[in-house]
């Protein structure tokens, strides 16, 4: 066993503190991962805070990690010590069901579905514990690798916000199409840098105007502000795919009326609370109201070489790991610009 230094939450609103956890020996498959960077993803709160459900603390978030390969198990094939890696939001899956037969780990249908990188029980029954942590031990297979064009500390936020706006992109092949990214926080200026790159004309829709600027840099060619009315009716029936990145409930309808004929709007914005629709709004388009999680770790790959290809990396805010408590308040606010990523050298 490995004894680590960490941050953890002990409690839904209690201040973060250090603490130090263990992580198990090397299994064949394992690699000891030394921790450079972990992302703050909104997720982290919600978890965090019991909005998703109970949750044991001490609990060390984080689930945009970057590090580089320490020690590898004895039959580690992929990994070598040295190598930039990262790890999401999955640290393993069953391996038997159809979703992870056909690469999609992130729908197991195993008795756990996806094993969590942190608040969840792993296969030896160990609590996970994420990557607010100097290093943690992963199976290889939950591994992917980092291109030398992407900074590590740029790199990890793209392990959570940058898959799970790449997916639903790639899914519903926003190239070429017209596309509304809800939401320029974390999740939605990775979705618009990525949905620009793929040639699709984005949309931004904001709560304000405040972030138009960005937005438009971020490769966004319109930007509208949702708290004007006149916006729902100006771009009523313009986008093909609408992925909406916001982590409250919102007014589903107004957005579903946006949709042209045949639209998509993709929640990938995970809110606690029942999201009501009118059907109507369904019928009158034939319009589809969708969701998606995260990504499998091949498409987290291909999101990496992607994005090391076209040079898209996020805008990041670094702080230390006595600012952890500052960034939640902050993201709450809606005031990120546009990921927080703690240096793990200071915890
Ligand atoms: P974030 O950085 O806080 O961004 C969310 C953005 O939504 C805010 O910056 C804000 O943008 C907008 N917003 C916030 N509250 C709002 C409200 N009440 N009404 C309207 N707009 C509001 O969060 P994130 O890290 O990107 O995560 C976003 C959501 O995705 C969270 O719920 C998270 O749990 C979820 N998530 C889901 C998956 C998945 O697999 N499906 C993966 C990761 C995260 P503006 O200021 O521009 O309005
Ligand atoms: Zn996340």
């Amino acid at each position: 066993m490995y004894n680590v230094k960490a941050r953890a939450a002990f409690g839904a609103t209690e201040p973060f503190q250090q603490t130090e956890i263990t992580r198990r020996d090397l299994d064949e498959k394992d690699v000891l991962i030394e921790i450079k960077y972990a992302g703050i993803c909104h997720s982290d709160i919600h978890t965090v805070r019991g909005e998703w459900g109970e949750v044991e603390y001490p609990l060390v978030p984080g689930h945009e990690i970057a590090g580089i390969v320490k020690e590898t198990g004895t039959a580690v094939q992929k990994y070598q010590v040295g190598d930039r890696v990262g790890v999401g939001c999955m640290v393993g899956s069953c391996g038997h069901c159809e979703h992870c037969q056909d690469g999609e780990e992130q729908y197991c249908e195993g008795s756990n579905g996806p094993i969590d990188t942190y608040a969840d029980v792993d296969q030896y029954g160990d609590y996970t514990q994420g990557g607010y942590s100097t290093h943690i031990v992963v199976s290889e297979d939950f591994v992917v690798r980092i291109p030398d064009t992407i900074p590590l500390e740029k790199a990890a936020p793209l392990l959570c916000a940058g898959i799970t706006t790449y997916s639903p992109l790639n899914h519903w092949q926003a190239a070429g199409k017209n596309v509304a990214v809800v939401g320029l926080g974390g999740l939605g200026h990775m979705a618009v840098k990525i949905a620009r790159a793929m040639g699709a004309n984005v949309t931004v829709l904001s709560q304000t105007l405040s972030k138009k600027e960005d937005g438009l840099r971020f490769g966004a060619t319109d930007y509208y502000a949702t708290s004007d009315s006149e916006t729902f009716k100006t771009l009523k029936n313009s986008f093909d795919l609408i992925i909406n990145t916001v982590s409250a409930i919102l007014d589903f309808d107004s957005y579903l009326s946006l949709l042209k004929l045949d639209g998509t709007m993709v929640n990938v914005g995970a809110p606690a609370e029942a999201a009501p629709v009118h059907i109507d709004s369904l019928i009158s388009g034939r319009r589809s109201f969708a969701g998606s999680a995260i990504g499998s770790i091949k498409e987290t790959q291909e999101m990496l070489d992607f994005c090391g290809k076209h040079n898209i990396t996020p805008e990041i805010e670094l702080i230390s790991a006595d600012k952890i408590d500052e960034a939640y308040e902050r993201v709450l606010r809606s005031d990120v610009r546009y990921r927080f990523v703690i240096d793990t050298k200071t915890i």
